[in-house]
């Protein structure tokens, strides 16, 4: 199929800008250029608008999007040797809004020294500081209620008002109960009780997330809806093509250096080009931006040769440096009365909640009743000691700038090393997960609680290449978790702590039946018990990062600190994939916020540009 230099009917010649994604970060930059009337700004986006969908919009119905062609890509990733050979399913948003269409809408502040750590890697305009203005830009976070506080122990927070003014709006809710009152509790008993709001940067201990669910509509708030209002859909100088899938990127190549100079797009088999004046900008999200890259001539040499795709910009990082917090998901059964999700397995019990949602959007379909904590460095006697980390770490390499500054994070007593969720329902864990929705069916008939634990700075890096130069073919990703063995080591100790938290005389341990099953029936207060749960129960939280890392070229970096493509003009990467390290928490808070502060270095660069073409 050979693709003509023609525009599609309905879409002018060239634009000003073009983004290829219209997920979480594509729709903030959408929606910040064209705050400049004089830019013309093109979004494209392979899935569908499905802003009105109650699937998408309802809270409580997000396990039904997952593994359907029209709201997911379902990745897999290729079988993991430290997770028994078993697959792992990553989930992501194929429509308008991207994984923030369809992600559990946990709203979560990353620590200060997970993102200072960009800047020790060789980014010295990254840190927390320049980040936090943009954490507060993109949401509007609504202020607990009394109710909320008291159950959640929410001591810190003396808002009255809402914090922030952005267009994604965040709340609290109001259901959380005798389980969330027993994770507080618990944490309070082991003197791990947060006394700090997260969004300073420096919580440690239980806190109460919010999420992103707005509470005058207790629909999922994202970016599509947020940032694509009716009202910036209808500037003029903005266009949004949905279903249409960017084949790559075109350069000219006759100059000194590869100019982006548009996209190849197919829209119903049909391919075409559209041309970019200013820049071509990846939005695509980890997995897909270095897959687009790739397909376009920027990448290793060997791989593009293998897949007999010219050479534009040499760069064997392009889809290196994949990064992602593995997740250990450990089920407990409930004793008779405490609640769990898994009610819901009972249609009837499913049209009731439906029906309360549809009458006045009360019931838990409008809201998220997660719990979390962070900790530092822990095991099965609780806080490890000063000596007990100085030996862990003993013995190690870490001459490498990015394994030293997640060692100095795992080690610091005051950061977050795991964080821990509380979650409602049962999880059921497939060697060869068909989707997402596998491990939230509840499978098994008694009723649970997962205590989840998440190391928020893992040492491993993966990766995510082209296998087939067909832009619709998938890309294969492998995560390659635990292949460094010091991350086996600290999930294992993290497992260990769970038993502290369902120990049958915590408060939440008393919500458990004690003698009644565990997913996996192991308890892991031995350390080769906690890493065989780890193999057993790991998956993914959903975070890729890092693919098209920021940083010095010659440490394995793909774009600059202006996140410009290395070695190519006109061509941006502006999503999770840049992330040089991850950061701690659940990632969207910060997707948003670089979505964010890209528009305004790319506005910043627009007027330099313009000043040296006239001299002023
Ligand atoms: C199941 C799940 C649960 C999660 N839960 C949470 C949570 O509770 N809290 C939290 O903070 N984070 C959560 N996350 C993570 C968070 O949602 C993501 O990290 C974030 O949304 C990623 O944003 P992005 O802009 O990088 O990519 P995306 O939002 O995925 O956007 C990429 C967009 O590019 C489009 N695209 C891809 N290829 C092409 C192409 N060739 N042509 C045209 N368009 C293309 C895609 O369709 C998509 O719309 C979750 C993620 C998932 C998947």
């Amino acid at each position: 199929m050979g693709s003509v230099a023609v525009p599609l009917a309905g879409l002018e010649e060239s634009y000003d800008y073009i983004i290829v994604g219209g997920g979480t970060a594509g729709c903030v930059l959408a929606n910040r250029l064209t705050e400049d009337k004089d830019v013309r700004v093109l979004l494209l986006e392979a899935g569908d608008d499905r802003t009105t969908d109650p699937l998408v919009l309802t809270p409580g119905l997000v396990a039904g999007v997952y593994g359907k062609d029209e709201y997911d890509w379902n990745f897999q990733s290729v079988p993991q040797s430290t997770l028994n050979n078993r697959i792992i399913n990553q989930a992501r948003g194929k429509m308008l809004g991207g994984s923030s269409a369809l992600n559990f809408m946990m709203l979560v502040y990353p620590s200060k020294a997970s993102i200072d750590a960009w800047a020790a890697v060789g980014n010295p305009s990254w840190n927390f500081e320049a980040l936090k203005p943009y954490l507060k830009k993109f949401a509007t976070v609504d202020v607990p209620s009394a109710s909320t506080k008291d159950i959640c122990a929410i001591t810190y927070n003396n808002d009255t008002v809402a914090y922030g003014d952005g267009p994604v709006q965040v709340s609290f809710g109001e259901g959380y109960g005798v389980t969330n009152k027993g994770w507080f509790d618990t944490f309070e008993s082991l003197d791990l009780l947060s006394k700090r709001d997260a969004r300073d940067g420096q919580a440690l201990g239980a806190f109460q997330n919010a999420s992103s669910i707005d509470p005058a509509t207790k629909t999922r708030s994202f970016s599509a809806v947020t940032y694509l209002t009716p009202e910036v859909r209808a500037r003029e100088n903005l266009k949004i093509l949905t279903n249409t899938h960017v084949n790559k990127v075109l350069f000219d190549t006759t100059g000194p250096e590869p100019v982006a100079t548009g996209v190849e797009i197919n829209v119903n088999g049909i391919v075409s080009q559209v041309s970019a004046n200013l820049e071509v900008i990846l939005s695509a999200g980890a997995l897909q931006s270095p897959q687009i890259l790739e397909l376009s001539g920027v990448g290793s040499k060997e791989i593009l040769a293998h897949h007999n795709i010219p050479v534009v910009v040499e760069n064997p990082a392009v889809g290196e440096g994949m990064q992602d917090h593995p997740i250990v998901c450990q089920s407990f059964e409930v004793k008779e009365g405490t609640p769990s999700g898994d009610v819901l397995r009972d249609p009837a019990v499913l049209k009731a909640l439906l029906d309360m949602y549809t009458a006045d959007r009360s019931g838990p379909l409008g809201q998220l009743t997660i719990s979390v904590a962070y900790t530092p460095l822990v095991n099965k006697t609780g806080v490890i000691s000063d000596e007990g980390v100085k030996e862990l770490f003993a013995g190690r390499d870490f001459s490498n700038p990015a394994r030293a500054a997640i060692r100095d994070i795992v080690t610091n007593p005051n950061e977050p090393t795991f964080q821990y969720i509380l979650f409602p329902t049962q999880v059921h864990i497939a060697d060869k997960p068909g989707n997402m929705a596998t491990h939230l069916i509840p499978v098994e008939p008694e009723n649970f609680l997962t205590v989840m634990t998440i190391l928020n700075s893992p040492f491993s890096r993966g990766s995510v290449h082209i296998q087939s130069s067909d832009p619709k073919a998938a890309p294969v990703w492998d995560p390659k978790y635990n292949h460094d063995d010091l991350d086996m080591e600290l999930l294992a100790r993290g497992v260990q702590f769970v038993e502290h938290l369902v120990a049958p005389e915590s408060a939440l341990g008393k919500l458990l039946n004690q003698t009644g099953r565990r997913l996996p029936q192991l308890k892991g207060d031995d350390l080769e018990t906690a890493k065989e749960i780890v193999r057993q129960r790991q998956i993914s939280v959903f975070h890729v990062s890092g693919s098209c890392s920021m940083r010095p070229r010659e440490q394995g970096g793909v774009v600059n600190e202006r996140l410009q493509v290395y070695g190519a003009k006109g061509l941006r990467v502006v999503d999770a994939s840049i992330f040089p390290i991850e950061p701690a928490g659940n990632i969207q808070s910060v997707v948003y916020s670089v979505a964010e502060r890209a528009a305004d270095l790319i506005k910043e660069d627009r007027i330099k540009e313009y000043r040296k073409a006239v001299k002023v």
